[in-house]
């Protein structure tokens, strides 16, 4: 069972870091300490006034002594790049005084933990200019998100966009003022008096108090941690304090260091996102480490808008998601049948030949089969609510493992059978919330390309091999050959959310890790991502525009055989528990289609496109011949329109180019006479007195080779 794509959590990796040394530092931090050995020092009894440190940078690690006061800034005098460091691990500002024994790392401002320090504060200076510009706003939280930050205030009426530009203004006085950001431990009592105007943070102090704060809101542990509390001023030159706000930190040294920051938009968002609290209003902004690099991503928000696959989906009349069905459930148009109809046919032949079974399962099942694969209760929340009849509960299916186990259970299994595959499409339906329902990206009823392969311990590393091979090539295909790997795993601080062993967890680990080490793709560890029930592999595929996509997955199991007690017949008689290897080759046919549609902004390969050629008679006396043509590529499977409306050529030409078809025939009177067509490409070029047969075969090989023209 492929997992829901990207969750929030997940979301805020949708999109790739932008340099490899980031990506270095990302995987650095998730996967802890990056140096086998860690030295520690002690302070030399007599000689009190030296620290020994070590200090790494770029690739190197050096041991330094500096004397007892020293700042972490004054390491990094001559980098101006640094704006915040990592120390024993953990993001310090860089007035942090560094004490012996520690492990110190710059953290760049153009690096994901720089980008998000940046932003951070960038969030603080808008909140400042808020509370300058609407002394009555209430602050709300204010963390960093993907490429970008927000802040939410209680304010009397929403903002309108002339807001945003008198607060960006005042953003720019206050970055030009060059305030300090500086940080001052207090404590719960303090911190009340302090902010007893601020009725949010009042709350969130509580909620720390009370341990809750990682449940108070997404976003609030930037506010208040597991930590002591601490509240960071917005220090003038001259030793004023311009404002102040509650935050376990780290930021900028100062407001000087915001090269480059947008207000992009005002929404309304409830306090800790549940509806049942306040409405609040949310400024989104975006901060960089330079103009250009804002300007690159301006212009990628713009490119994104274009590719938008609801926008594209209504234009060429591919899709729909009706009111009257619900939200997050699509209905396919003809043209949009067409391309899924070629992704079914694709994908199921592919399957065939890579020994997979075709079967077939239904929608809804009895609740105690959920129980058995245990997605009941760890899966419960993404299920929808169960229908009650003839004295049992059916759940809509979330996955189709359960019911492939039962296939694999239906009798004796032998060893000779192993790898034992099964594949369908599988409906699924999920209960996103309202909020995350996103287009045909993120959907409540899907289908899956959903296969189990059954197999013994030692068959799991080659079946995991077989099966990225897979995916790889099929990815390929479909014109995604811009990817790397992740690997997901368990969580050990969370153990009560996972199923299994360690010792099950570690071998199922270093399965997928090998494998996918061996393709010598990139491979960025995950920890925590991991389903309940084991580990998987999962491939992010980068389309035209740099994003980042989790398609295809494999996971390793090694608990639903066991909860369904399932076993085979080895070859010394005994009976042994297969491992199950979970895998979706498109993930749901909905997303891949979605992400296709945006990789090719609409403009399909000639094997998707539902209309590959579009015949264009110059004027009426040339649609019976071309309606000749069209009947010889239709005879050779092609897909071919004609245009016979009474629209001028030009005009014809125009439509065609609006709805991304990939070859255009035009006929006219000479093409008539010479058995000929003129053939016209989606650059514009033209290539006049092509045969027909020549024509019917350039399209032809366009579309068996599935390339893009
Ligand atoms: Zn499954
Ligand atoms: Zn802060």
């Amino acid at each position: 069972m492929p997992p829901a794509p990207s969750s929030a959590r997940r979301s805020t990796r949708s999109t790739p870091p932008a340099t490899s040394t980031e990506r270095e530092t990302d995987a650095r931090r998730r996967s802890g300490p990056r140096y086998d050995r860690t030295v520690r020092f002690r302070l030399r009894g007599d000689t009190v006034s030296d620290l020994k440190i070590a200090f790494a940078h770029a690739d190197a690690r050096e041991e330094r002594t500096v004397t007892t006061g020293t700042k972490a800034w004054e390491l990094y005098r001559d980098d101006d790049k640094i704006i915040a460091a990592r120390v024993n691990g953990q993001l310090k500002d860089l007035s942090y005084e560094l004490a012996d024994g520690d492990e110190v790392e710059g953290v760049a401002i153009d690096s994901k933990d720089g980008h998000d320090i940046l932003r951070h504060s960038t969030a603080h200076v808008m909140a400042q200019a808020v509370q300058q510009l609407f002394p009555e706003a209430k602050l709300g939280i204010g963390p960093p998100v993907e490429n970008g930050f927000y802040y939410d205030f209680d304010v009397e009426t929403p903002f309108v966009p002339d807001d945003l530009a008198k607060i960006e203004t005042a953003m720019r006085k206050i970055i030009k003022e060059g305030q300090r950001f500086e940080r001052r431990v207090t404590t719960d009592h303090d911190a009340i008096a302090e902010l007893k105007d601020e009725p949010y943070k009042i709350e969130l102090i509580g909620l720390k108090g009370s341990g809750k704060s990682e449940d108070a809101a997404e976003g609030a542990s930037v506010e208040v941690g597991a930590g002591e509390l601490t509240i960071y001023d917005n220090v003038r030159r001259n030793g004023e304090v311009a404002w102040s706000d509650l935050c376990r930190g780290p930021h900028l040294p100062t407001t000087k260091r915001i090269p480059a920051f947008k207000l992009m938009r005002s929404a309304a968002a409830y306090w800790r996102g549940d509806e049942k609290n306040k409405q609040l209003q949310r400024i989104y902004g975006t901060a960089w480490e330079s103009k250009e690099a804002l300007e690159e991503h301006l212009h990628r928000i713009e490119e994104a808008e274009r590719r938008d696959h609801r926008k594209l989906g209504r234009d060429l009349d591919l899709f729909s998601f009706p009111d009257e069905i619900g939200s997050g459930l699509v209905v396919f148009h003809p043209k949009g049948g067409i391309i899924k109809r070629e992704m079914e046919d694709y994908v199921r032949q592919r399957h065939i030949e890579e020994g997979f079974q075709y079967v077939g399962t239904p929608h809804i099942s009895k609740e105690g089969l959920f129980h058995t694969s245990g997605h009941l209760p760890y899966y419960a929340d993404t299920m929808f609510p169960p229908m009650e009849f003839e004295g049992a509960n059916y759940y809509l299916k979330a996955m189709n493992c359960p019911m492939h186990n039962l296939i694999f259970r239906s009798r004796g299994r032998s060893y000779r059978e192993l790898p034992l595959r099964l594949f369908e499409f599988g409906s699924v339906y999920r209960y996103e919330k309202s909020g995350v329902v996103h287009g045909l990206t993120r959907v409540r009823g899907l289908t899956q390309d959903d296969s189990h392969s059954y197999v013994t311990p030692e068959q799991a590393p080659d079946e995991v091999k077989h099966l990225l091979n897979f995916v790889l090539s099929l990815l390929r295909d479909f014109g995604l050959d811009d990817y790397y790997l992740e690997l997901s795993t368990r969580d050990d601080s969370k153990k009560d959310k996972f199923v299994g062993t360690d010792e099950d967890w570690a071998v199922a680990t270093q399965v997928l890790e090998d494998v996918a080490k061996e393709t010598g793709l990139e491979l960025v560890p995950d920890p925590g991502g991991a389903a309940f029930y084991g580990p998987k592999i999962s491939v992010q595929a980068r389309d035209a525009i740099g994003r980042t996509w989790q398609m295809s997955t494999i996971q390793y199991d090694f608990n639903q055989p066991k909860g369904f007690e399932l076993e085979f017949q080895a070859a010394d008689g005994t009976r042994q528990q297969p491992v199950m290897i979970h895998s979706a080759k498109f993930g749901s046919i909905e997303r891949f289609f979605g992400v296709l549609v945006e990789h090719y902004a609409g403009a399909f390969p000639p094997w998707l496109a539902p209309v590959q050629v579009q015949a264009i008679p110059i004027a009426e006396r040339h649609n019976e011949y071309l309606e000749g043509v069209a009947r010889q590529m239709r005879e050779q499977g092609l897909r071919v329109e004609v245009d016979d409306s009474d629209d001028r050529m030009q005009k014809k030409i125009r439509n065609a180019q609006l709805q991304k078809v990939p070859f255009m025939v035009i006929a006219g009177d000479d093409d008539m006479a010479a058995g000929a067509v003129s053939f016209r490409y989606r650059d514009g070029h033209q290539d006049n007195g092509v045969p027909i047969d020549e024509a019917i075969q350039r399209v032809a090989a366009a579309v068996a080779s599935r390339t893009q023209v």
